[in-house]
């Protein structure tokens, strides 16, 4: 596992000496490496700095690991600790048998309303009766966007008019509902390119009014440093539930999820593949783990 990685760190370890248990000047040397493969990974550098720490305080003094040697127990130790980090093993949003309302929120590109379209399929061919809910009104076209996504998904979609109010689209929503009952409701609101107040309270005025039970955010996976930043922002304002990241078909080796889970400690449910309707997968720890380490 990590062999390139691992042999590496052997050959550092070995300039300092061979131990049976890892010693601090080992340890120290080790994480001068893999702090460098995190940052490479795009990992936020606070992110980085606290996770080599809290590694570093476990791998000292610990017994270098049967057929491993001590730069393999290292990088065996930090594999671990990176899936503890994103969460251990694949999570699943909460789905009640009816009365769901998902809000997906974050900024315009990072793939919002695309995800709402891939949630849509996603749960309705486990048969859930899905409605999305068109309310980016920030980004032109995304309404329509949105349209042409749900009547691909065969799936009802509400859009959002101008000018609508939080109440009103309340109103809209549940007389909707009335008509043609639906038991998961996916609501794509409005981002903008930056993070700005003006935004976040939109946001979380519309939240109040509908009370979803999810609120997504929707990181793009090249985001890279800047992910920590904006996950932060929208969980302090809209008190996230749990996160989607996009775009792991492209470059990127996973810091975004890395930075952005850190900080909110919130479960990363799914990862966009492509571009496509069928582009989402259940987020994977181990798989971005191994992706992060190289
Ligand atoms: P929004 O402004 O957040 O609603 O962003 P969009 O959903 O319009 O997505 C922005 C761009 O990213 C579009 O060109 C999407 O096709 C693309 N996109 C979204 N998710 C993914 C993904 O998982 N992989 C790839 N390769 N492209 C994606």
């Amino acid at each position: 596992m990590f062999e390139a990685l691992g042999n590496k760190l052997q050959d550092i370890l070995d300039r300092v000496g061979r131990e049976s248990k890892l010693t601090d000047t080992q340890v120290k040397a080790a994480m001068r490496e893999i702090r460098m493969a995190l940052l490479e990974a795009d990992v936020n550098f606070t992110v980085a700095k606290d996770f080599v720490a809290r590694v570093s305080e476990k791998a000292v003094g610990q017994d270098v690991l049967g057929s491993l040697n001590a730069g393999q127990t290292i990088v065996k130790m930090v594999h671990d600790e990176l899936i503890e980090t994103l969460g251990g093993q694949a999570a699943q949003p909460t789905l009640k048998t009816e009365g769901n309302v998902w809000f997906m929120v974050g900024l315009q590109g990072a793939g919002k309303t695309t995800s709402t379209g891939k949630l849509a399929a996603h749960y309705k061919a486990k048969g859930r009766r899905v409605l999305l809910v068109a309310a980016d009104t920030q980004r032109p076209a995304a309404r329509d966007q949105l349209e042409v996504l749900a009547n691909q998904v065969g799936v009802p979609v509400l859009k959002v008019a101008d000018g609508e109010t939080p109440q009103q689209t309340r109103a809209r929503l549940e007389a909707h509902l009335k008509e043609d009952f639906r038991d998961l409701v996916i609501v794509d609101t409005a981002g903008r390119l930056q993070i700005d107040a003006a935004l976040m309270d939109q946001l979380a005025d519309l939240q109040s009014q509908l009370q979803p039970s999810e609120t997504l955010l929707v990181v793009d996976a090249m985001t890279g440093q800047e992910a920590l930043n904006v996950a932060q922002t929208f969980d302090a304002r809209v008190n996230l539930s749990g996160l989607i990241i996009t775009k792991m078909d492209g470059d990127a080796r996973g810091g975004a999820a890395l930075s952005a889970r850190s900080v909110t400690g919130k479960p990363i449910y799914f990862s966009g593949t492509s571009e496509k309707l069928s582009g989402l997968e259940p987020f994977y720890p181990d798989r971005v783990a191994g992706r992060i380490l190289g």
